[in-house]
């Protein structure tokens, strides 16, 4: 089967059975890999019923066919289960090194079931496995436990994918860390390995990817790899990290301050890129196979840290223009505290500067927060909370549970920013109406990882699928835009290729093709990408999703008084009308239609 290792490893961790299971190839055919792939099979393992912390929950980790080979900026892999923050279809992607490795140790991917008695962690190796104790490791960071599973196999090269204490204590946002600070962030991942009992999976391997015909990958693998150099967006990523952009989208009003209620926060440019690079830099450095190297090494005398990832984009707004704080070495620790618990840094951002805003609000006081004064612009007080979120204590139990919850909590549910239980990412939907869409249709909520249609809107359009970039604020005419490229989004989801790098789509869909000998057309392409999206929201459908989930919450319906959104809220009821139309959907219900699902050959999904 070229273009895969045909394989997947399936791990029972209540009765420690251990098998290799082959692909189905009809499913690889129609859903290529990654979260595509792990939906077709995940959709006849889950159903309504199916608690997302319990032994009946499956736990997908998923590379795809692309992962691993020299094709630049597709050594990503993707964790997908039920996600217990939005109870809906759950799905986070990380680059790093681990999806490279688990291919290289014979394995498409590694589903996990059943719940351990004890702690322990999955070693992999070379198409074999073994579950060890890792009680030891419990309660440890991410760090700490990748250096002391590498210590205890003797290998420096394991890669290793695991929770710190947030997930071992079953916070709802939960990361999953891999490598130097590479997570694989949202929708709480990290808490349904730690229900699971499951610390950690060590990979390693020296296997290869067969292709169908290597001259002509090679061939495409350099044409990438040209046109990535050539990008100047990926020059400045190079160049300024993600965190390059931040004077821009604050500019724009993209980037959120003080818990999207203040259009501007001048004092942010102290956390951007070029600030970074003039104060705590030390380095930038790469996942696999990647020539934009977009990841910062920071130093943080003041905090004692010798080095630690440079915190990116969605963290700088997340833990820093969104609680008002402009200090770049307490934003880079506090992005390192996250880090080291196993943390979303968006989600556990937005749920502090949440908290911060019923504290403004006098909705709650010290006496619920455990005494702690919240004040915009302070890093200790966030600190004390993310420790708190991290071992459930006090106040933080409850924050662990995610925004939507605090706001039931305290009658303030429409005033928590997020869509269907996720914590909505640093781009202002008022900034630009596409992304209004893009959140409430997502498959797991306010996420930008389902489509960057941020970038679309700010010039970077994708001619060849008539993906192109109109006024930021209009709202005629963007839903067919939105749905093109999440099609083309799932696709390269399903690939799994890293948004930053944007070569031709032509390249990639032959990188495929000639990977696996299967000819792809940029149409079929498209149409996998339609595929996969329908049989996420089918799956979202069975899972409780209604049709008044399609929504933003209050706050990001208000019009901003200043700043770069000045007066904009887009109407996301009117592109929603459109938006259903486009995608064959039933307006009522929000359910694809039968047509639809015959004629994405998805029929089969309402028996299932
Ligand atoms: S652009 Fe950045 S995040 Fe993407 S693969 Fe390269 S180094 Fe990793």
């Amino acid at each position: 089967m070229n273009g895969y290792m045909g394989k997947l490893l399936v791990v029972d961790l209540s009765n420690g059975k251990i098998e290799d299971e082959p692909l189905n190839e009809d499913y690889v055919r129609r859903f290529i890999g990654g979260s595509g792939l792990a939906c077709r099979y995940i959709y006849d393992m889950v159903d309504a019923d199916t608690d997302p912390l319990g032994p009946e929950n499956p736990l997908f980790f998923m590379a795809g066919p692309l992962t691993g080979t020299r094709a630049p900026s597709c050594g990503r892999f993707v964790i997908c289960a039920r996600s217990p923050l939005t109870d809906l279809w759950g799905e986070a992607n990380s680059g790093g090194f681990f999806g490279p490795e688990m291919r290289f140790a014979g394995y498409d991917g590694i589903v996990v079931k059943g719940q351990s008695p004890e702690p322990v962690y999955l070693r992999v190796e070379d198409g074999r496995a073994e579950l060890r104790r890792a009680s030891h490791l419990w309660g440890k960071s991410t760090y700490e436990t990748q250096t002391l599973i590498r210590e205890e196999l003797g290998d420096e090269k394991v890669r290793v994918a695991c929770i710190g204490p947030a997930g071992e204590n079953l916070v709802k946002f939960a990361a999953v860390m891999s490598d130097h600070g590479s997570a694989a962030g949202r929708t709480g991942m990290g808490a349904v390995m730690g229900s699971k009992r499951l610390k950690a999976v060590a990979v390693r391997g020296h296997q290869e990817v067969s292709l169908a015909d290597a001259e002509r990958f090679a061939a495409l693998a350099r044409q990438a790899l040209a046109a990535i150099r050539e990008d100047i967006t990926t020059a400045i990523l190079r160049e300024t990290g993600t965190a390059g952009s931040l004077d821009y989208s604050m500019m724009l009003g993209d980037a959120p301050a003080r818990y999207f209620t203040q259009g501007s926060f001048p004092e942010g440019t102290n956390l951007s890129g070029s600030a970074m690079a003039e104060t705590i830099l030390t380095g930038n450095y790469a996942c696999y196979g990647c020539p934009i190297a977009c990841k910062r090494k920071v130093k943080v005398d003041k905090y004692g840290l010798s080095e630690t990832k440079g915190p990116e984009y969605e963290t700088v707004c997340a833990l820093g223009t969104l609680l008002l704080l402009d200090d770049l070495a307490a934003v880079a620790y506090l992005g390192h505290l996250c880090d080291a618990y196993g943390l979303d840094t968006i989600s556990t951002g937005s749920a502090i500067a949440f908290a911060h805003y019923l504290f403004e609000q006098g909705i709650i006081g010290p006496e619920e927060t455990n005494g702690l004064e919240l004040r915009w612009g302070d890093p200790d007080s966030v600190a004390k909370l993310i420790e708190m979120i991290a071992h459930r204590r006090g106040f933080g139990d409850l924050l662990a549970e995610g925004s939507r919850l605090v706001g039931r909590r305290y009658g303030a549910e429409e005033l928590a920013v997020q869509v269907k239980g996720l914590e909505v990412a640093m781009h202002d939907p008022r900034a630009m109406s596409a992304m209004a869409l893009v959140y409430a249709t997502s498959p797991i909520g306010g996420s930008h990882n389902q489509s960057d249609m941020y970038l679309v809107e700010l010039g970077k359009a994708i001619e060849e699928l008539d993906i192109v970039s109109t006024d930021r604020f209009e709202i005629k005419g963007k839903a067919p835009v939105v749905a093109r490229h999440q099609d083309w989004r799932s696709f390269c989801n399903a690939l799994i290729l890293c948004y930053f790098a944007n070569p031709p789509v032509q390249t990639v869909v032959e990188l495929l093709s000639s990977a696996t000998g299967w000819e792809v057309g940029l149409d079929e392409a498209m149409a996998i990408g339609e595929r996969i999206w329908n049989l996420k929201r089918a799956l979202n459908l069975r899972l409780g999703l209604r049709r008044e989930d399609d929504r933003l919450p209050k706050l990001l319906l208000r019009p901003l008084e200043e700043g770069g959104t000045e007066g904009h809220v887009p109407d996301l009821e009117r592109m929603l009308e459109e938006y259903y139309r486009v995608r064959g959907w039933d307006p009522a219900t929000g359910a694809p239609t039968m047509e639809k699902l015959l004629a994405l050959g998805l029929e089969r999904v309402n028996e299932l």
